[in-house]
């Protein structure tokens, strides 16, 4: 493993500069997908790629693709990124950071006069946040086969249901040329803050991500029997709030007896007819299961499935309980964690291992390409908010890390492969 290092300084100033890009007052960034100020970053960032040298894509759904020539042309390329689009009220570093810090590389390399084997290609997928257009990660959704392109192009404005991502990418000039996905990638690596707590608290600059969490969602309706407060005697009710009560607090256990990886929240809940003199008829909640092991999802669907017949038939209700959305775990590929690992370790960081809570482009990524993913931590475990921060040093930390780990895979694909 090699031990070159950064531009620690140059690579704050880039994160900086692109951050007076959409800045708001309380010291965050508004730059909502395919708006004229995500159009005016993606200008900047094609620039600084452009002046590294590189020769840059636009494809259809306005990925942007910028490559570094390696010695091989012929070699798929190494390819590392993240989004540079926000949430409303979002911060300096969610997605930002892994662009810039993919740019860092490439720039560093350019100063070491380093020449890789196979090509380094930087990538800015579009509209990973969802938040201006739902889904979320359909820039890299479009590109790894999960949505079709026309899916992607049509995805409509949450605010402005004319508006589509297809028609605003055209009106900023970002509806590339390029045709979506026909790219092959040697190896996808991508940094990013970490978004929760864990790396802080532990007193780490470093976190190699092994893979991504599962996720079960479901939609509850518990039925029973409307009457009145008053006249009806405790125990001829048939209180469909009280089996939900029940229900809600079996869901919060099973996520407690599954830790320390198991997230089990109830964040929606709507009781019927809502009214403080009626015993209530009918009760809908949703369930958001989430834990890195598909095997740990499966008893946890168990025991919310038993815990909602017990608490039903407790009350003598009924309770529909319906899966409404499931997502795999995604564990990152072996080969390339170990790079992200041995690299933390030729540069003397203090690591650990670590899952993502949240969904990533990498998620996608990782069903096409060999995936992995680094994070570093930002302060107070907060992020999709506009005092999100994160130090200098650790940002350091982790594109030094992303240098080395890209270098393995760059020089390894010509004769062990990516
Ligand atoms: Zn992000």
């Amino acid at each position: 493993m090699r031990n070159l290092q950064i531009n620690g300084e140059r690579l704050w100033a880039s994160l900086m500069e692109l951050a007076q890009i959409g800045a708001t007052q309380k010291g965050g960034v508004c730059r909502l997908a395919a708006s004229d100020l995500d159009g005016e970053a993606r200008r900047l960032f094609i620039r600084w790629c452009e002046e590294a040298g590189c020769t840059v894509t636009v494809d259809r759904i306005g990925n942007i693709f910028a490559r570094r020539p390696g010695r091989n042309p012929d070699l798929p390329p190494v390819m590392t990124g993240s989004h540079l689009d926000t949430q409303p009220t979002g911060g300096k570093f969610d997605g930002a950071y892994g662009v810039m810090a993919g740019l860092e590389v490439v720039r560093s390399l350019n100063d070491l006069g380093y020449e890789t084997e196979a090509p380094i290609e930087l990538v800015a997928w579009t509209n990973e946040e969802g938040s201006r257009f739902s889904p979320a990660m359909v820039g890299s959704g479009a590109f790894t086969g999960v949505f079709t392109l026309d899916e992607a192009l049509a995805t409509r404005d949450n605010n402005a249901p004319d508006v589509t991502l297809g028609g605003e990418l055209e009106r900023i000039g970002f509806a590339g040329p390029a045709p979506v996905g026909s790219r092959p990638v040697a190896a996808y690596f991508e940094a990013h803050i970490e978004q929760g707590p864990i790396l802080e608290a532990a007193g780490l600059p470093v976190g190699i991500v092994t893979g991504a969490q599962g996720q079960r969602w479901y939609e509850i309706t518990v039925t029973g029997q409307e009457a009145h407060a008053g006249p009806t005697p405790m125990p001829r009710r048939h209180d469909a709030l009280v089996g939900a009560a029940r229900m809600i607090d079996a869901v919060n256990k099973i996520g407690h007896a599954h830790a320390p990886y198991a997230c089990a929240t109830v964040g929606f809940v709507q009781v019927s007819p809502n009214s403080r003199n009626t015993i209530p008829g009918r009760v809908f909640f949703t369930v958001d299961f989430r834990h890195p092991q598909d095997d740990v999802l499966t008893a946890m669907d168990r025991e919310l499935r038993a815990a909602c017949a017990e608490a039903a038939a407790s009350q003598g209700l009924a309770a529909a309980v319906e899966e409404f959305w499931y997502f795999p775990p995604t564990p990152f590929d072996g080969r390339l964690v170990g790079r992200v690992r041995e690299a933390a370790q030729a540069q003397g960081y203090p690591h650990q291992d670590i899952i993502s809570g949240a969904g990533h482009d990498a998620v996608y990524m990782a069903r096409v390409a060999p995936t992995a993913m680094i994070f570093v931590p930002c302060v107070g475990g907060i992020s999709h908010n506009e005092i999100e921060d994160a130090k200098p040093e650790d940002l350091t930390a982790g594109a030094n890390v992303l240098l080395n780990a890209v270098l393995e895979s760059a020089d390894a694909a010509g004769d062990r492969g990516a």
